[in-house]
């Protein structure tokens, strides 16, 4: 099998790993001739976000697609009836090097199906990032997935070559053993918390001005698949709340399930709806950066609303904190302003402290003047009661088109 058709088939076996996906838009291309541009990345290239915030090129693809385990929600199951295919570890070092070379690549994004053994698997997979630093220098990034059970050492070693190391966690704990027999949870815990350990020692190192040993700078991270299980919202939150807490996971990326051919009947026919894979990104959001608990986000049957975003959704549900005077409200509490985002709040913050903020300043402050006026008191703005009757703001605040992007 050439190279070119190796490619085919492991980019394609490597789409369905979110951490890494360039999802949030749109497909848009040129191909027809009409137009200009595309939102389709080439084969096996997808887009990244790197540790500074600049979203960048991977190459994204498999070593193998052959796998020993049988984990029902995958394409690349022991069971599944797809072609096979397995680049040499040459041939991926050879491809991300022409890629880097032509521009179309800032780094690669390395996965495996599970062949012989953890440790062997684990092997091959460093081996490429080996030689792609110690051979050819490259300076690009490289994220590499990791086997649970694979040795400390090559743990170790991975951490040395690799800016992030992910191991995919896939779905709560209590659907797994019927989901992925094969898959020990003890073992990706035990695993996530090694990797945590060589992070702290790394931080310490640093913060002691010894040399740090080099171990994934831009840390770990791990994908949950959404839908494929009946596991309700708040159940994968405080998943992502607790993974977040022991193994200081730089993120949690969610994927919602596509259904593959032949799957298992435990399976659901259906795709769950894209935007609840996006009301879980800004309910993670607001755990990480707005103070949020789970079990404020989420209420009662334990889903989030698809039609307003679960900021918005919590501020309705508590009319009566609001509306808040602006001039005088804790940080804390600015930042559960529908509207408001940290940027926001700190704009806001600086700017009281020497005048007196009114709505006409709303839009200089980049804040969404028609969201945030419901819900607070400025020195020329105080709602009206009408306003704040919240059977008539929801549905006011009910999507006429899908909300896309984090401004809450
Ligand atoms: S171990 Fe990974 S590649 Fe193998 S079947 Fe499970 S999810 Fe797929």
């Amino acid at each position: 099998m050439d190279v070119q058709r190796k490619l085919e088939i492991l980019a394609d076996a490597a789409k369905y790993d979110a951490s890494c996906a360039s999802s949030g838009t749109e497909m848009r291309d040129s191909s027809d001739g009409k137009g200009l541009g595309s939102t389709a990345p080439g084969m096996g290239i997808c887009h990244s976000y790197a540790p500074d915030g600049r979203c960048i090129s991977l190459l994204k693809v498999l070593l193998t697609n052959a796998c020993n385990y049988d984990c029902l929600y995958c394409v690349n199951r022991t069971s599944s009836n797809v072609p096979r295919a397995r680049f040499t570890i040459d041939e991926i070092v050879k491809l991300t090097l022409d890629f880097y070379r032509r521009n179309y690549i800032e780094g690669l994004f390395l996965s495996s199906g599970i062949i012989r053994s953890a440790d062997y698997t684990m092997e091959q997979v460093v081996s490429v990032a080996r030689k792609l630093r110690e051979d050819h220098h490259f300076r690009g990034y490289i994220h590499l997935k990791t086997i649970p059970e694979a040795d400390d050492t090559l743990i170790a070693e991975a951490g040395k070559y690799a800016d992030r190391l992910s191991i995919n966690i896939e779905v709560p704990e209590d659907s797994l053993a019927k989901l992925a027999p094969e898959k020990d949870v003890r073992a990706i815990r035990r695993t996530m918390g090694r990797l945590r350990l060589k992070l702290d020692e790394a931080t310490e190192a640093g913060a002691s001005k010894a040399k740090p040993p080099r171990f994934a700078p831009a840390g770990q991270s791990t994908q949950m698949i959404v839908g494929a299980d009946s596991s309700n919202d708040q159940t994968i939150l405080a998943t992502s709340a607790n993974l977040y807490g022991a193994y200081r996971l730089k993120r949690v990326y969610y994927s919602a399930f596509s259904p593959i051919p032949d799957s298992s009947r435990a399976l659901p026919l259906a795709a769950p709806p894209l935007m609840r894979e996006h009301r879980l990104y800004q309910a993670d959001w607001l755990m990480r950066f707005y103070e949020f608990a789970v079990e404020e986000i989420v209420e009662g049957a334990g889903m989030l609303p698809l039609d307003i975003d679960p900021k918005l959704a919590w501020a309705l549900r508590h009319r009566d904190r609001f509306p808040l005077d602006v001039a005088r409200a804790s940080r804390e509490e600015l930042l559960r302003v529908p509207g408001f985002g940290r940027k926001a709040v700190d704009r806001i913050i600086a700017t009281r402290r020497l005048t007196s903020i009114r709505a006409a300043d709303l839009g200089r402050l980049h804040i969404p003047k028609q969201k945030a006026l419901p819900f607070i008191i400025l020195s020329d703005h105080r709602p009206s009661p009408r306003l704040l009757d919240t059977a008539s703001l929801a549905e006011r605040f009910k999507p006429k088109a899908a909300q896309l992007g984090f401004g809450f």
